[in-house]
């Protein structure tokens, strides 16, 4: 273990750089946020509190999510849960949540950092913390109550409990808002009954965000976020865990309702408007997302430039050669622009806190970019490894099966490009 945890750092560090040696809470005192996108006491962080996170980051997954934990988990196709109370002890399953439940209140370029160096090291576990820390615990952050929050956030942000998001169906993934899985209102609460598929972190979960119709016949203006407590849970079901092409180890599943109940208290935000939590809950994750192809093309730099400047053919290294240096520079290009993209948006969000600007085009933006760039950079670090590349013994192959998930996952890219071009229409109309 290091000897200080990010969580002191973070706190330590912080309430002295911006208050010259007072510490926040009383710098803060009087002020009041109109936010509703960050903890009431956030304050961005500086670019040395950003890299001093990046390196404590670097230090656990050097740790505790070495190269031969990676492999194993894909291979396996096994989450190694043991993990959870190390990322809790450690604060990154609370970068956006609130002091006071456990959080780091570091915001979303920091919950950008922690994404992205923990992809770097392993696809698959760094898409399971995003589906807890971004899609369980920020939406619980943003919509919860202050008794959901003083329930549920403590438990997820230390690692005891595990928290999924399921809107997906069967027949309701593009178009979510399809879905048939029912809410019926009955004495206490609500009944529910349908299916969730491709859920991450599914299998595990004892806290998961399930959207559901409370106007059957209501498309958008019917759907309501429910709070589903998995351990007493009678009639929820996880039909199976499934078996993918990448992201192995990562636990997906199909998760089936017969009557369950739901009380009253576990509604999320207001009722019959799920619709708004899911979308505006879907940008911050497009942003958030957005860092884990970054993270994977680090990974394929990682693996191919050493490499193809040790590898020797025709008496000297790979690298040497001019069609080889071409795809290293291109790939650190699509790198960086990518990384400028996403770090600029999650600037925006941050600095604009007391009146947040989250502009629906730059998160889907930022996350079709990199997402696409990502699987290029993988298959190229594949073919610049050659037949090494080919083997699973080294990462890149892994990589690739990684990166195509973004392309699917969180919108495919023809839904971000659908979703961009929308905000434009909507932007033009109003003029
Ligand atoms: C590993 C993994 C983890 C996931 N985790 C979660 C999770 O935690 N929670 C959750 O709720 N969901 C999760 N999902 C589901 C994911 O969000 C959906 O798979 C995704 O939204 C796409 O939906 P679909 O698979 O039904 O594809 P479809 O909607 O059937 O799309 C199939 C193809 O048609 C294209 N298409 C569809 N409509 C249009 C259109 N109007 N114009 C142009 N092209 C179109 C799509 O872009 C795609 O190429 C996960 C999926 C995977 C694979």
């Amino acid at each position: 273990m290091a000897s200080i945890t990010p969580r002191i750092f973070a706190r330590s560090a912080r309430q002295v750089c911006r208050s010259g040696g007072i510490p926040r809470a009383a710098f803060v005192q009087g002020r009041r946020y109109a936010s509703t996108k960050h903890p009431k006491d956030f304050e961005p962080p500086t670019q040395s509190d950003l890299d001093e996170l990046r390196e404590r980051v670097q230090e656990f997954t050097r740790r505790e999510i070495p190269q031969e934990l990676a492999q194993k988990t894909d291979q396996i196709n096994e989450f190694p849960n043991d993990i959870w109370p190390k990322l809790g002890e450690a604060g990154f399953l609370g970068i956006t949540a609130d002091e006071e439940y456990g959080g780091l209140a570091m915001g979303y370029q920091a919950h950008c950092v922690v994404m992205e160096e923990m992809s770097r090291a392993s696809g698959s576990i760094a898409l399971s913390y995003a589906a807890h820390s971004q899609l369980c615990v920020n939406q619980l952050m943003l919509n919860g109550s202050p008794e959901q929050k003083a329930k549920f956030l403590p438990g997820l942000i230390s690692g005891q409990q595990i928290g999924a998001l399921a809107m997906s169906e069967h027949s309701a993934g593009s178009d979510v808002v399809s879905m048939k899985t029912t809410a019926k209102e009955v004495d206490g609460g609500y009944l529910l009954n349908g299916s969730k598929m491709w859920i991450t972190n599914g299998p595990d979960a004892h806290t998961i965000i399930v959207y559901a119709k409370t106007i059957p016949d209501g498309a958008s203006k019917g759907i309501t976020a429910f709070i589903l407590e998995t351990a007493d849970a009678k009639g929820f079901s996880i039909v199976s865990k499934l078996d993918k092409l990448g992201m192995r180890g990562s636990n997906t599943g199909e998760l089936a309702f017969d009557n369950v109940f739901v009380p009253s208290s576990n509604v999320l935000g207001p009722l019959n408007k799920g619709v708004r939590v899911l979308m505006e809950g879907l940008d911050l994750e497009r942003l958030v997302l957005s860092a884990g192809p970054l993270g994977l093309m680090q990974a394929s730099l990682d693996a191919a430039l050493p490499y193809t400047h040790q590898r020797r053919q025709f008496g000297a290294p790979i690298a040497t050669n001019q069609l080889v240096q071409g795809k290293l520079a291109d790939m650190y290009t699509k790198y960086r622009a990518s990384a400028a993209f996403t770090y600029a948006v999650a600037r925006a969000v941050d600095e604009s806190h007391e009146n947040p600007e989250i502009r629906t085009q730059d998160c889907a933006g930022a996350i079709l970019y990199a997402a696409e760039r990502a699987s290029e950079v993988a298959a190229d670090a594949v073919q610049l490894m050659g037949g090494m590349g080919y083997m699973n013994e080294v990462p890149v192959g892994r990589i690739l099966r990684d990166a195509k998930l973004y392309e699917i996952g969180a919108g495919t890219s023809e839904v971000r490009r659908m979703v961009i071009g929308r905000a434009f229409n909507k932007e033009f109309a109003e003029r």
